[in-house]
């Protein structure tokens, strides 16, 4: 007898790159991301171009938000999402600064994690316009627990934001 499904849930997770061909590493992570165990990509941002944010002396970023409906539980997920980045190249380098991937899971259903190595809301939501913008467009009513809507986060943000990501097109995955 096979042991039962694991119960899915919708993660959102934000993607960002600024060495290499950004564009298309990010599409090969969203197809990795489609072919993980018991998950699926529901829905794909467009890519926007961004600023550096917390370094400024690095190239700027391709971002990217997707909507993965998966059974993995979230620090499975994690793994996966960091055997991902790995395989596609990302080496450490200095804290927020430049890299070939990164994926973080922005939100999990509406769970609250905080471990050692997961933080769920991730941390910088609120204060990452390059994580918002494209978080809106595919999930104009994401609730961010603990924190309300992502469009009252935006609210709040955008008169922050002097340089505002910038659509630039849809991403081949
Ligand atoms: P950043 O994304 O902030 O530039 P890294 O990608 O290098 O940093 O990740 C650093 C650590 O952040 C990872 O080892 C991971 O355990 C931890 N982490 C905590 N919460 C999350 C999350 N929601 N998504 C991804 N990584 C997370
Ligand atoms: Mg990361």
């Amino acid at each position: 007898m096979s042991a039962s499904a694991p119960t899915p849930h919708t993660a959102y997770l934000g993607l960002g790159s600024n060495l290499g061909d950004s564009l298309a590493t990010i599409g090969q992570a969203i197809h990795h991301l489609d072919q993980l165990p018991h998950s699926r990509v529901l829905a794909c941002s467009n890519a926007y171009r961004s600023v550096p944010w917390g370094v400024s002396d690095q190239p700027d970023f391709v971002n990217a938000v997707v909507a993965l409906r998966t059974g993995l539980d979230p620090l499975r997920l994690l793994d996966h999402t960091q055997a991902l980045e790995k395989s596609l190249g990302r080496v450490p380098t200095r804290h927020w600064g430049e890299r070939v991937i990164d994926v973080d899971i922005l939100l999990y259903g509406q769970h609250l994690i905080g471990t050692p190595e997961l933080t769920i809301p991730h941390l910088w939501l609120g204060q990452r316009a390059f994580v918002l913008l494209p978080l809106l467009e595919i999930a104009p009513d994401a609730h961010i627990p603990g924190h309300g809507s992502a469009r009252d986060l935006w609210q709040k943000l955008r008169h922050k934001t002097p340089h505002k990501p910038q659509k630039i097109g849809k991403i081949m995955w």
